[in-house]
């Protein structure tokens, strides 16, 4: 039996662990990657519902590294596409533009509310001129940015609708993280202040994607991986087995049988019987964590501090709940996503994947996918499918883009761990949790629960090469 003694072990098969994945297998190093989702993709995957398929909301690829680019262009040869990017905001019974247009917005909102947002903002310029703005919080920084009333309108209900906790609660580090991705306010800024927009990702007008969804670079990325190591979905890292500051194995839980096919090359080592039910230990070298920083705490065996552990139970995610709507129409909208910031309306964003790749859906129907933020455990978490699916039928319906009759098919996703929630003060917590996790010498952690950061794809890819390079470099 090859019980991996020496090989490396990933735990979790999202795009961060399969990258770190694939640059090793691609140095001929042993690997073994575990996923506990019966497919690999993690938040960037995508689903497939009979003729249909879609992300867990749409996922475009971007990025400013030319490194990246290259990476996913060479991996993804002809299948992926250029988008034009074409979005809206729904707001007070108005499209607007994303990034707004300066006319869209000034006719939009009423010049009243123009003239307001521009004195606002100037009111804001003076006084930063008289102190340094503090902005702790989000609202903080918003405020002192783009002045009170562009916070009101733009930006208050919905980074309260993704967070669920107050803006004046948010750390402003997230602007800080965010502000390379999306920002409503940067958007704004943009049209207000005529920023030229280029440069930054967020602004530009075409994205790359996939031809049959977002899941399809987890999956070549596992292909490759396959052909020499291999990429185990269905199995759960239950624990960290450690000393002296070393990960000496983990254990694994198969969630249901390994496909024969893969097991005959003999890779995995059988299921060993252990007190709490049938664990395999799998020994390694090194190990490359992408699981939630929370998580991987949490199973550490010998226990951690209860300092580190007190500190872990303080940091929080946000968890989305993901509807899909199947309908018997060829088309929807022409937009890529339209994101909804009142709170009367339940869901955050809607996107159609058709407008994404005509391989999503069948020539003569389409679906619209719509995402709800949540917490593990709150009323939209708890509610059953049935009443999603209604929920999200009503609202689809009042907002005139769908009718009822139209409707083919629904599927509910729930996800959890989906956005690392930066609350003020969360950074005491976090460096207590990171500064123990560090004293290990051969646990290396990527991607975004991993590090716990508001990391986009082409960063969680980033942080998992770097890593494969960092181990190829030290052995040899
Ligand atoms: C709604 C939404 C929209 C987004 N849109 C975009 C976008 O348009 N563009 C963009 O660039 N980025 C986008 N992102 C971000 C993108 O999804 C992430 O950056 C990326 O998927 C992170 O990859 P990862 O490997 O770090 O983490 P994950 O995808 O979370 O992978 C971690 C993996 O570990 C597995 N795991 C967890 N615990 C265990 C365990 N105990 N044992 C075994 N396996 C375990 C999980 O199942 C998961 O597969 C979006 C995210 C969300 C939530």
């Amino acid at each position: 039996m090859n019980n991996s003694k020496n090989g490396i072990v990933i735990l979790g098969g999202g795009l961060a662990g399969l990258s770190a994945g694939y640059v090793l297998s691609k140095a001929d190093r042993k690997v073994l990657v575990f996923e506990s989702n019966s497919v690999v993709g993690g938040l960037s995957r995508t689903i497939v519902k009979g003729e249909f398929r879609f992300d867990l909301g749409g996922h475009r690829f971007l990025t400013k590294s030319k490194r990246i680019e290259n990476f996913v262009k060479d991996l993804m040869g002809g299948e992926l596409l250029t988008v034009h990017r074409k979005s809206k905001i729904y707001l007070h019974n108005k499209y607007f533009d994303y990034p707004l247009k300066p006319l869209n917005a000034i006719f939009g909102l009423g010049i009243p509310a123009t003239i307001k947002i521009i004195l606002d903002y100037g009111i804001e310029r003076l006084k930063n001129l008289l102190r340094e703005p503090d902005n702790i919080s989000l609202e903080d920084w918003v405020v002192s940015n783009f002045g009170r009333t562009m916070f009101n309108i733009y930006f208050k209900e919905y980074s309260e609708k993704i967070w669920g906790i107050e803006c004046s609660r948010i750390s402003s580090e997230w602007v800080a993280q965010r502000i390379k991705g999306l920002s409503l306010g940067i958007a704004i800024k943009n049209a207000f202040l005529k920023f030229s927009g280029k440069g930054l990702p967020t602004l530009a007008d075409n994205f790359l994607y996939p031809s049959s969804g977002i899941g399809r670079i987890s999956d070549k990325l596992k292909e490759t991986i396959d052909k020499n190591n291999q990429v185990l979905t269905n199995t759960r890292i239950e624990q960290l087995n450690h000393s002296d500051f070393r990960i000496e194995s983990i254990e694994v839980k198969y969630l249901c049988r390994q496909d024969d096919s893969n097991s005959s090359r003999n890779i995995i080592p059988p299921l060993v019987k252990r007190g709490r039910g049938d664990l395999s230990i799998i020994e390694g070298s090194e190990f490359i964590s992408s699981i939630p920083i929370t998580t991987l705490v949490t199973i550490l065996h010998p226990r951690a501090p209860e300092d580190v552990l007190t500190a872990a139970s303080m940091l929080r995610y946000r968890d989305v709940v993901i509807v899909a709507i199947m309908l018997s129409r060829e088309r929807v909208t022409d937009l890529t996503w339209i994101y909804i910031p009142e709170r009367k309306i339940p869901f955050g964003r809607i996107h159609e994947p058709k407008n994404w790749s005509l391989k999503m859906a069948p020539e003569d129907k389409t679906l619209i996918v719509a995402e709800y933020f949540c917490f593990e455990g709150d009323e939209t978490w708890r509610a059953d499918d049935g009443q999603l699916i209604e929920l999200t039928i009503h609202y689809l319906e009042k907002l005139r883009f769908i009718k009822r009759d139209e409707v083919l098919d629904s599927v509910v996703i729930r996800t959890l761990k989906a956005y690392p929630l930066l609350e003020v003060g969360y950074k005491e917590y976090y460096n207590k949790v990171w500064d123990y996790l560090n004293r290990f010498k051969n646990l290396h952690i990527v991607g975004r629960a991993g590090i716990f950061r508001y990391l986009n794809m082409d960063h969680a890819i980033e942080t998992g090469i770097e890593t494969a390079e960092k181990i190829i470099k030290n052995s040899g």
